[in-house]
């Protein structure tokens, strides 16, 4: 493509085409997802635009990521600034920026330190690693540290984090999985009981619980209350370090900067990502004082915690406060529920059930109908709303938390207006 094609693009009113080819991309890009027959090339807010021209709401967000939206002047200025000024020298030297990221989320968390990566599955590898560590070192007599998983959860795409995962279909033709790992069925608490009872012979013990306050990819699934307090005591009884993963959930997603706030609960070790520097890759693991075990050469990221990541991140919390965004997060998840419970009750034998926290929500689609997520969303998509799957029968919307009032209006007008054709 020619700087000129661009150059023409960079109206965001009047985005002229661009010439894409869907063959030539595919020719040369493995083939890893299924995608929607689309190119985007602007962004601004929580408008989209493609190749032609077509303006789209995005209830996306880069999967959970972009936290201010597209093109927030805030975000806009500091990767400017910082890029001009410094982007990356490595860990082998102090980074101010990372430094005051760390403080940030210090202040800000139940963690007292704070490892930086650059996603998701790997700050569940960092959290993986620790857990080990601290079984082999602390709880010294314990030689094969068993971790429990949900069963429906999603935890990356690693060896370790889809051996976490429990889901089958992203663990198939991987075999063999990394060893350690059992499941349990999410929200049920005798299960864990069992599970614990089960794995405890010779030095194989339960060592960590690592769990989603809310399912995401595994169909927008909150935790229970009770469940998870129950949780944590048990964890607390029997010496189990309590793990969270906040990938999808955390930094306000959930109308509270944590999702654990949603549960009364406080995890020993989280992980952050998607949503940390909005749409920058970035990745954390941060945990309590107490199981901080790393020492220097146990875990490292060449990129991790760079200047220019850490300022963008740095962004979008202080964004976060100054823009009241949690109070507009939980206004507008109210808001998109209410609307969506509406149109559930609308049409009863195709939605089963409005599910989720601040601006994480899905909706279930019937097992009783053959309609699927995926085809609700490709006749969105033609009347200008992007949405997102959380399986076969989910449809998840987790728009930028900058949305407005009108924005989820517009939204659930067309998925209202969809809904009468579809039905
Ligand atoms: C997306 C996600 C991950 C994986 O994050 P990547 O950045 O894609 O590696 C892990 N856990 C949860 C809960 C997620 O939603």
């Amino acid at each position: 493509m020619s700087q000129s094609t661009l150059l023409n693009n960079s109206s965001v009113t009047s985005p002229s085409s661009i010439a894409f080819d869907r063959d030539e991309f595919n020719r040369s890009v493995m083939n890893t997802y299924g995608r929607f027959p689309l190119a985007i090339t602007k962004g601004e807010g929580c408008r989209l635009w493609d190749t032609e021209g077509k303006e789209y709401l995005d209830f996306v967000a880069g999967i959970a990521t972009c936290t201010l939206g597209h093109g927030h002047p805030a975000l806009v200025k500091t990767v400017s600034e910082q890029i001009k000024k410094l982007h990356h020298v490595s860990n082998l030297y102090y980074i101010p920026e990372q430094g005051q990221l760390a403080q940030w989320l210090v202040e800000h968390s139940c963690a007292d330190k704070v490892f930086f990566c650059n996603s998701g599955a790997e700050a569940n590898e960092a959290a993986i690693k620790l857990v080990r560590k601290y079984a082999h070192t602390v709880l010294d007599f314990l030689e094969q540290p068993v971790i429990l998983t949900a069963k429906s959860s999603f935890h990356g795409r690693t060896l370790a984090t889809i051996t976490a995962t429990g889901q089958p279909k992203y663990q198939k033709h991987f075999e063999p999985l990394v060893d350690g790992f059992a499941y349990v069925p999410y929200n049920d608490i005798t299960a864990i009981e069992n599970a614990i009872a089960d794995i405890d012979e010779g030095n194989r013990r339960v060592a960590a619980i690592m769990i989603e306050p809310l399912q995401g990819e595994g169909g927008v699934r909150p935790g229970e209350l009770e469940y998870f307090l129950r949780l944590r005591k048990i964890c607390d009884e029997n010496n189990i370090l309590l793990v969270f993963d906040e990938v999808q959930v955390g930094v306000g997603r959930t109308g509270k900067l944590w999702g654990y706030e949603n549960l009364g609960v406080e995890p020993d070790i989280f992980t952050s990502a998607k949503g940390l520097a909005g749409g920058i890759p970035i990745g954390a693991m941060l945990c309590k004082d107490f199981c901080a075990v790393f020492e220097p050469g146990n875990h490292a990221s060449t990129f991790g915690g760079n200047p220019f990541v850490c300022a963008s991140a740095l962004t979008v919390l202080q964004t976060i406060e100054t823009e009241g965004l949690l109070q507009n997060v939980q206004a507008r998840g109210e808001q998109l529920r209410v609307k969506l419970r509406a149109l559930a009750n609308q049409y009863p034998h195709i939605f089963t059930e409005v599910r989720g926290w601040g601006l994480i929500n899905g909706i279930e689609i019937s097992a009783d109908v053959e309609l699927t997520s995926i085809d609700i969303i490709k006749a969105v998509m033609e009347e200008g709303l992007l949405l997102a799957p959380a399986g076969t029968k989910v449809l998840r919307f987790v728009p930028p938390l900058i949305v407005s009032e009108a924005e989820v209006d517009r939204a659930t007008q067309i998925l209202e207006k969809v809904m009468e054709t579809l039905s």
